[in-house]
């Protein structure tokens, strides 16, 4: 059972998530939910414009990412990719 007291919010991965969200995107690792090929978010086929956009697979061309902005929120929907990898620089 876990002591709720004892849990922390969100503002506890500041740290490690400011880390992950400063860098240049679109070299980030995009691993595709569908066919499983992974590259880079610059090799992801762009549909729409820049505020409402879909990133689409380029192998299968199945939907990886998906953003919209709104004049008050960007909603960011990543659901199409098993998992996005950065790379730290060497
Ligand atoms: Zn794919």
């Amino acid at each position: 059972m876990i002591d709720e007291s004892m849990v922390l919010d969100g503002n506890a991965a500041a740290g490690a998530l400011e880390a992950l969200f400063a860098f240049d995107v679109t070299t980030a690792i995009v691993h595709c939910g569908h066919c499983r090929v992974s590259g880079p978010l610059a090799e992801l086929r762009f549909y729409g414009s820049p505020r409402a956009m879909v990133l689409r697979c380029k192998t299968c061309g199945e939907v990886n990412v998906r953003l919209l902005e709104t004049d008050r929120t960007i909603n960011l929907d990543l659901s199409g990719a098993v998992r996005i990898e950065v790379r730290r620089p060497t």
